[in-house]
């Protein structure tokens, strides 16, 4: 069946995720005192803002044993989705590294790597235009891409060495543990619900069904990342997102190969090709390729990715298949020939940037890292704000309780005044100009690089991902045939990501079934998992019933961006990733 004579534009919008945000996400007021945990600080989300937020809280409360004691047995407790801290992390990734340096200022470059989440620092960069699948043409570094210095890391490893850091230093990690309600009494957040365990796929109690908990705080941190489920409920609630810029994302692709020379520069490159360069595909993406240097086993690794943004047209755009076809490239073969693929992973990112971020305060809780928008997507940095944001949010907390107090509004003004505002704020009309496309919004993005933000004036709009209409287009006419060699489908790329979502788990992915085959398609290409099908016998025009399968998802977040909704899994399903 070709579904390139689909019959016209359909818009996700039009076919909302069944979803009544207050009614499932809040909850109004605690359970009884007995039957609820007590805490300090909750932290939603181990990943690097979350955690920093709990390693910088438990420097401070190593220093004040009074208000330690007055924060109850678990001074700060962080709840994560995953299996372990770490699991469900992924990023490309080179940081900055300063905000690490100072949150663990004993901790010398040359340790991080024999901890393991880092690999070798940038000493060499080329970046290049791909016109063609065969050509190349370097050009000069523009400055979002200037990394000389920065540090080639992975998320994921890094994750896990924070988390023993808080562990060692007093902080109660629920892995397995999903929030899945916001508590909000008297106006004011007070805590948060962890989600059922053992219902079965129609939510019926199985054997080994254990309920959630009430977590009462004293203050709450929101730190799930990219679309974080809670921050939307809070967002909702709080009207956080008045007046700013509606949030957009991106999706991107990862693996890590195994690779026979060791790549001596960090390579990025800037299109057009592999996507479209006409402005109807609404195609905007980027590639990289980073070494690492494994320092404790020796191995010369390779990370390696695509990024897409979800403002784009055409319904056949895969990020999955795009970066296979990337590394048909001969500048990408030439580094991966004779190695072996030992990671695959994906990731949504929140695209944009400073007139998206949310109010960042509400009484009782704040939001830190992804959750918040504070990402630079020009040049693909969220990891250094993230940790900013956490250690920011951690100091605010920590005066507030201090006070007595229960607003950390203190929290956004740090946040305004301190590197990642000054960053954020610079970069803040940088990408919206490329929603005309490659050719018309290049100038303009390379204008406000260049005047560092002052051109062009005022605030440039974003618009919604899902209000973009959609059409079956031929971008999928590109993608190579997988050989599991090199080039690689879905699901064996699913596979290696250690999922371990139960068969009969309930179905944690909120889309309409019954939808216009545009949207029907995009979903299908988009989601990097291979979640949704559409029947064989599906009509070609016309709406089509999709069907989800919701046990490979790797909870990538994209879905929220295209019409759907992520919701939080069973704690422990999804991905197990080590290295991404
Ligand atoms: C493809 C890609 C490439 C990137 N490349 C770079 C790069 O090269 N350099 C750079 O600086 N930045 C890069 N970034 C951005 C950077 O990775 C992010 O800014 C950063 O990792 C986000 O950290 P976080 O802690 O805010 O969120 P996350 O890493 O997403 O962590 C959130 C955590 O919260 C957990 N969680 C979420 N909801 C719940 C819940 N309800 N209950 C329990 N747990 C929950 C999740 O499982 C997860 O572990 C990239 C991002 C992507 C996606
Ligand atoms: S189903 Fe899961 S993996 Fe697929 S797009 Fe949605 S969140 Fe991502």
């Amino acid at each position: 069946m070709s579904a390139s004579n689909g019959n016209g534009k359909a818009v996700p919008a039009a076919y909302p995720p069944p979803v009544d945000s207050p009614k499932e996400f809040v909850k109004r007021g605690l359970d009884a005192e007995d039957e609820l945990i007590e805490v300090g600080v909750a932290i939603v989300g181990g990943g690097t803002a979350g955690l920093a937020c709990a390693n910088r809280l438990l420097q401070l409360l190593a220093d004040d044993p009074a208000l330690m004691e007055r924060l109850g047995e678990v001074p700060v407790a962080v709840l994560e989705k995953a299996k372990t801290c770490g699991g469900h992390n992924l990023s490309g990734a080179v940081m900055r590294p300063g905000p690490l340096q100072e949150l663990f200022p004993d901790l010398s470059r040359e340790e991080w790597r024999k901890e393991g989440f880092a690999f070798g620092e940038v000493e060499k960069e080329a970046v290049y235009l791909t016109p063609t699948s065969k050509i190349k043409v370097r050009i000069p570094t523009p400055p979002p891409f200037k990394n000389h210095g920065n540090e080639v890391i992975s998320v994921s490893a890094l994750a896990r060495y924070q988390q023993r850091m808080a562990e060692e230093a007093g902080a109660y990690i629920l892995t397995e543990t999903s929030a899945t309600q916001v508590i909000v009494e008297d106006g004011r957040v007070v805590g948060v619900r962890s989600g059922d365990k053992g219902r079965g796929k129609d939510g019926e109690p199985l054997g080994n069904f254990e309920p959630g908990t009430d977590i009462k705080a004293k203050a709450t941190v929101f730190a799930e990342g990219c679309w974080g489920h809670l921050t939307g409920a809070a967002i909702r609630e709080f009207d956080l997102a008045d007046g700013r810029e509606p949030q957009v994302w991106e999706l991107g692709v990862k693996e890590v190969w195994k690779v026979p020379r060791p790549l001596d520069r960090l390579i990025h490159t800037v299109g057009p090709w592999p996507v479209k360069i006409s402005a109807r595909y609404g195609q905007v993406g980027g590639t990289w390729i980073y070494p690492m240097k494994d320092e404790r086993t020796g191995d010369d690794l390779v990370s390696i990715g695509f990024v897409v943004g979800l403002e784009y047209a055409d319904a056949t755009t895969s990020p999955h298949d795009l970066l296979q076809l990337f590394k048909l490239h001969p500048l990408v073969r030439k580094i991966l020939e004779g190695g072996e693929r030992v990671a695959w992973g994906a990731k949504a990112l929140p695209g944009g940037g400073y007139w998206s971020m949310p109010k960042l305060s509400m009484p009782g809780a704040v939001i830190v890292g992804d959750a918040g928008g504070m990402v630079d997507t020009a040049a693909l940095k969220g990891v250094h704000h993230c940790i900013a944001s956490g250690k920011l949010a951690a100091e605010a907390i920590y005066r507030g309780l201090k006070n007595g107090e229960s607003s950390f509004e203190s929290y956004e003004y740090a946040i305004e005044d301190s590197d990642t505002g000054k960053e954020l704020y610079q970069v803040r009309n940088t990408r919206q100009p490329f929603q005309k496309g490659f050719l018309k919004g290049g100038p303009l993005v390379n204008l406000a690089i260049a005047s560092r933000g002052k051109l062009p004036p005022g605030r440039l709009k974003w618009h919604r991902n899902d209000e973009m209409p959609m059409f079956v287009g031929n971008t999928k006419d590109r993608y190579p045939r997988p050989d599991g060699r090199y080039t690689f489908d879905k699901l064996s790329s699913v596979f290696i990501t250690g999922n371990a979502t139960r068969d009969d788990a309930p179905n944690h992915i909120r889309v309409q079934k019954h939808v216009p085959r545009e949207v029907a398609e995009t979903w299908k290409w988009m989601c990097p998992a291979g979640v949704y099908e559409i029947p064989e016998d599906a009509p070609e025009t016309g709406p089509v019933d999709v069907i989800v399968n919701y046990t490979n998802c790797v909870q990538c977040g994209a879905i929220t961006a295209k019409g759907g909704r992520l919701t939080t899994p069973e704690g422990g399903d999804g991905p197990l990733y080590q290295i991404t």
